[in-house]
């Protein structure tokens, strides 16, 4: 049978389950290896007062917060792109 990926569009291997995680746009059930997670830094201070303030010298605390996507949002977020049939079968990351 043809294959559209090498590895089935998830990082499974031959582990046989693996716990779901939900999407945090659209609340879709995701398993682990195949959804889309991407760590940013978060500041609860306003960007444009943030940097004010640091010109300043203040110290602005910023907090990494880990977002998990299904693979819908995650290319219409553009976090991930569409990739031609003989690119998607190299041995990349998913990334
Ligand atoms: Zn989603």
């Amino acid at each position: 049978m043809p294959k559209k990926r090498e590895n089935r569009g998830r990082r499974k291997g031959d582990k046989g389950h693996v716990t779901y995680v939900t999407c945090d746009n659209c609340g879709k059930r995701v398993p682990e290896d195949k959804a889309v997670c991407v760590t940013k830094m978060y500041s609860p201070v306003d960007p444009a007062l943030a940097s004010e303030l640091e010109k300043k010298g203040a110290i602005i605390a910023r907090y990494p917060v880990t977002k998990c996507y299904c693979i819908n949002c995650a290319i219409f977020m553009g976090i991930i792109k569409i990739r031609a049939e003989d690119e998607r079968k190299q041995k990349a990351p998913l990334r």
